[in-house]
């Protein structure tokens, strides 16, 4: 069989490359580090995880946990070498680093059907199966040539994201469907606040503390001058915010019959609409601020937040535009993408495309038809909003419970219908597994 070319050696990489050679097809793998450095990365080894140590959480009713138990199942390398060098870290998946690393580096390197180059790949190759797995700072040179492929419009360089929170954990008592002026339908869910629930908001806001910037970020800052932080824009002045994003005129509170002082947007971010963004609450708030100071936001007192706000460097692809269910490029089936590229946020999620990449490659390279993740599973769920999320509001997404299809009818107690999913999910992955013949994770010795 042909080799497959797998393009970046991160964690997408890693995995990717493992479960096509595990699968019994060649792959050559190209690593830029350490002949040319990232921005984010600190060694040369394949995996690096760049910034924390964590996975995140455990337990297999949180969307995290349950993405690496249904991994477990399908054969994930990367979370394997995880599971064997976790430390404890009160319920999340994290690892002694170097020593994690270190491992599953020397593991894929020396599987006797890869072989590594360290090279940066300027151009997509002219013919073969191609994994692009070049994550969030892929190359310039490389960037530019799937802007050649893709068109222009469909890969961004920067990611300056609004929170998004589930819907089903708005408090309706507070807020309520309407648009500005009722034009059209009622598209928003609105956070009516009073001059005082206004004053404790902008105060928490312009106190709270902002998350520091990795060095080559400061550079970058200029990249943002025409999407302020909300942060930002609040400290220009306690009237600021009311012109702006918490404008409230023409928002009739039904339970009051006036607009209110101020007002928060929600705007639908998927079809189903199970998952809400905060409308113009880029920022760059510590994660933890940001769970406390947009909490006090009437309505979003008990919110779960999907995803928090962020403004970085993140080159990321169009993908609903451009990708299938299968990781491969709908006008060039034999390149596939995998990873933060394909606009899914964090490690774990990073593993999964991976796995779905290197393993659809190694079929394709057999002559087999590539596999789709079944809907119910997390796994499934990701890829599924990557490859048919709105291509016009595409932002990158982590793993969470709001992309899984609604369970009929419909279970009210949060903690319930979080096993439900979990449930669902487990068996699915589990007929998934048997229908195709994959085996459970490896057993790996202690390094
Ligand atoms: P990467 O792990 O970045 O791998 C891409 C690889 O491709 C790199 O090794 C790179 O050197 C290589 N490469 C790029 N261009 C080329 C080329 N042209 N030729 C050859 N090789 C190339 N996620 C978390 O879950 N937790 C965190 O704490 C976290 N912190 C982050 C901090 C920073 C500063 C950044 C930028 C991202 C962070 N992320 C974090 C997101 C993180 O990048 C992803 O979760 C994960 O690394 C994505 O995996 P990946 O394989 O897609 O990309």
């Amino acid at each position: 069989v042909e080799a497959v070319r797998v393009i970046g050696g991160g964690i997408a990489g890693a995995e990717a490359a493992w479960q096509c050679a595990h699968a019994g097809v060649p792959v050559v793998l190209s690593e830029m580090r350490p002949v040319r450095k990232s921005p984010a990365h600190h060694t040369d080894h394949l995996g690096e995880l760049v910034c924390s140590n964590s996975f995140g959480a455990m337990a297999t009713d949180r969307a995290p946990g349950l993405l690496k138990e249904e991994l477990r199942r399908l054969g994930s390398l990367v979370i394997a070498v995880a599971d064997t060098h976790a430390v404890p870290a009160g319920g999340a998946l994290a690892v002694d680093r170097a020593v994690y690393t270190r491992d599953l580096s020397e593991r894929v390197a020396n599987h006797p059907l890869i072989a590594l180059r360290r090279e940066e790949v300027t151009a997509i190759p002219e013919a073969g199966i191609v994994i692009f797995a070049t994550g969030p700072l892929t190359s310039e040179p490389l960037a530019a040539s799937l802007q050649a492929l893709t068109g222009l419009e469909y890969l961004s360089f920067f990611d300056a994201a609004s929170p998004i929170v589930e819907g089903e954990s708005l408090d309706t008592d507070k807020v309520f469907l309407a648009s500005r002026y009722d034009r059209g339908e009622a598209a928003y869910y609105n956070c009516p606040m009073n001059e005082a629930q206004y004053r404790a908001f902008w105060e928490a806001l312009v106190a709270a503390e902002q998350a520091e910037l990795k060095e080559f970020e400061h550079e970058e800052r200029k990249y943002f001058e025409a999407c302020l932080p909300v942060e930002e824009l609040a400290r220009r002045g306690f009237e600021t915010l009311r012109y702006g994003p918490l404008k409230p005129v023409g928002l009739t509170d039904p339970r009051t019959g006036r607009w209110p002082f101020a007002c928060v947007q929600l705007r639908q971010e998927d079809k189903a609409g199970r998952l809400w963004n905060l409308v113009g609450f880029q920022t760059n708030l510590k994660w933890g601020e940001q769970k406390r100071v947009f909490q006090m936001i009437p309505g979003l007192e008990s919110a779960e937040f999907v995803r928090l706000g962020v403004m970085h460097r993140n080159t990321f692809l169009c993908s609903p535009h451009l990708l299938a269910p299968t990781l491969q490029f709908h006008t060039h089936p034999r390149l596939l993408a995998c990873g933060q590229i394909t606009g899914t946020e964090g490690y774990t999620a990073a593993v999964t495309g991976g796995w779905l990449a290197g393993t659809n490659a190694a079929r394709l390279a057999q002559g087999r038809k590539p596999l789709v993740l079944p809907p119910e599973t997390m796994a499934g769920a990701l890829v599924g909003y990557v490859s048919h999320g709105d291509p016009k509001t595409f932002q990158p997404m982590p793993p969470n419970f709001a992309l899984l299809p609604e369970i009929a009818p419909r279970i009210r107690h949060k903690q319930q219908r979080y096993w439900a999913y979990r449930d669902r999910a487990l068996a699915a992955i589990d007929t998934f597994g048997r229908t195709h013949g994959l085996s459970a994770a490896p057993a790996l010795a202690r390094a």
